[in-house]
């Protein structure tokens, strides 16, 4: 173990899983004196849970897996026998019934309909013949399903679900279906549907894990690590400004509610919002880059709980809703992760979808959004009114990034302006204003403690960072 004296002081911003993550793996090395930044109450920032009512709830349905080497052993070794291991069942609601997810034949046709089953095998079948001669590149989400479903596929179920989680899907990158869309379309999806071709585990889960006492134990569970290892996390506590010396973030300045801290650092990891690190690293001093930060594209999350009199509802974890006619994009139930998560009689849906700030669904009262779920929930036929006995709506602002047809560009101006401070690293969802999982975020911590042990800078573990960021792929 090193001395105190000779150990790198690391400051991370964020105490979601993305800051959780670096401080917990830098922490464990001994190398460095950690201290973590949480603006909140308590960590887990997305990934947390609370207390409402007698049930324990996440913020939206949250499983853990992973195709990441040793990501879930290292999960297992710091929550042991508090991690479920869960058979998953999640479907999607389309035309009144429920259809297996990954689409099977068999349920897909007859919800389908012969006429419109037969234009959706028509499509798909010019698809795949356009495919066998050379094309360009995608040039946007609409193009990447449409050429690997079809376009009734597309107009079907991707594109409403699509523009219900992201908007405008037509304005969308084509790398929101790269890391999004499980199957790779062509001849491997027909022969998935005709049962022929089985689901790896690259693409879709059999299983998966789950914190026995919620999901927001897992946060719990890498602070309590990282203090074990010596490091600091401070809780309601927000950065104010930072100091550098020439190119190097040398202090942090953080305010606890009362009072102003300095900390020094020698590295600084940042996993809150973009545009907040780049107020905090670069000001806004040149009117283009705070152009260009601000144009930075993201939707806000809704959840809507309903709390029903009934022990249980449905058969699966989650449901996805692609129809416009709902208001919610998919459907939770708590206590199928584990049913000690609330009382026995009873039982609590999580409705949760995505809008941007001046829709409709973002101004909304929480009165109105209510009866909206709740109507969603009655016409589709997984309760009734009289069940209900109350709801609770949760705002999470700007969470999603929302990749439009320029935010590569964008970021290529962000990241070129952050890595003039060349002590500073950025990592997690919202940090690196990338579309991931708990399971990335994990990663990312880990992969740069391990860079950092190898004696890379900063600058140079952004670079590889970036590279291996780009290869993460959602598992459904
Ligand atoms: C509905 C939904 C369902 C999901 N389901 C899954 C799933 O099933 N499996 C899965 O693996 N992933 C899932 N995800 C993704 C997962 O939630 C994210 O990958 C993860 O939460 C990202 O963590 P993060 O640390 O990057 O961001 P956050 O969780 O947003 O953490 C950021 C933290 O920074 C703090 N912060 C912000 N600004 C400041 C500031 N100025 N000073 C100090 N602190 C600050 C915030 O309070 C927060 O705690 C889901 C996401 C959503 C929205």
């Amino acid at each position: 173990m090193i001395q105190n004296e000779i150990k790198k002081r690391v400051v991370v911003l964020g105490g979601g899983i993305g800051g959780l993550a670096a401080a917990y793996f830098l922490a464990r090395l001994g190398r460095y004196d950690v201290t973590l930044i949480e603006k909140a109450s308590c960590v887990g920032g997305l990934c947390g849970s609370f207390q409402h009512q007698g049930f324990t709830l996440d913020y939206g349905a949250h499983k853990l897996y992973s195709v990441i080497p040793g990501i879930l052993d290292e999960v297992q070794s710091l929550m042991g026998d508090r991690l479920l291991r869960v058979a998953k069942k999640n479907r999607i609601f389309l035309r009144g019934q429920l259809l297996d997810y990954p689409l099977r034949l068999g349920n897909f046709a007859q919800a389908m309909g012969l006429g419109l089953f037969a234009k959706l095998g028509a499509d798909y079948g010019v698809e795949i013949l356009r495919g066998l001669f050379p094309r360009s590149a995608a040039r946007s989400y609409a193009e990447y399903i449409t050429r690997r479903f079809g376009s009734t596929a597309y107009r079907l179920v991707f594109e409403p679900l699509a523009d219900k989680v992201w908007g405008r899907p037509d304005e969308l990158h084509p790398e929101m279906a790269r890391t999004r869309v499980p199957a790779s379309g062509g001849w491997e999806i027909i022969l998935k549907l005709l049962g022929l071709k089985k689901e790896t585990q690259e693409t879709n889960a059999e299983f998966f894990y789950y914190p026995r006492d919620g999901f927001g134990a897992l946060g719990e569970s890498l602070k309590k690590g990282i203090e074990q290892s010596g490091g600091k996390v401070l809780l309601n506590t927000s950065p104010t400004s930072i100091l550098h010396e020439v190119d190097r973030a040398a202090h942090v300045m953080v305010n606890d509610g009362g009072a102003e801290h300095i900390l020094p650092c020698d590295l600084l990891i940042s996993s809150i919002p973009v545009p907040e690190i780049c107020r905090l690293v670069i000001g806004e001093t040149d009117p283009e880059l705070t152009k260009v930060v601000h144009a930075l594209e993201y939707r806000h999350l809704v959840m809507v709980y309903v709390f029903i009199r009934q022990p249980k509802v449905l058969e699966d974890q989650w449901i996805f809703f692609p129809e416009r006619k709902f208001i919610f994009s998919r459907i939770f139930e708590q206590k199928q992760m584990n049913p000690d998560l609330g009382p026995i009689d009873q039982t609590v849906l999580c409705c949760d979808f995505t809008c941007d700030a001046d829709s409709w669904q973002w101004q909304a009262s929480e009165a109105d959004l209510a009866r909206h779920c709740i109507e969603g929930l009655v016409n589709a036929g997984f309760i009734q009114s009289t069940d209900v006995m109350d709801t609770l709506v949760e705002r999470r602002e700007s969470f999603y990034p929302r990749y439009d047809l320029q935010y590569t560009d964008k970021m290529c101006s962000i990241s070129q302006a952050l890595q003039k401070t060349t002590n500073l690293l950025l990592t997690g969802r919202v940090g690196m204003y990338n579309y991931n999982n708990v399971d990335h975020c994990l990663d990312m911590g880990r992969f740069i403690s391990q860079k950092l042990m190898q004696g890379l800078s900063a600058g140079e573990v952004w670079r590889e960072l970036d590279q291996r960021v780009g290869q993460y792929k959602i598992v459904d």
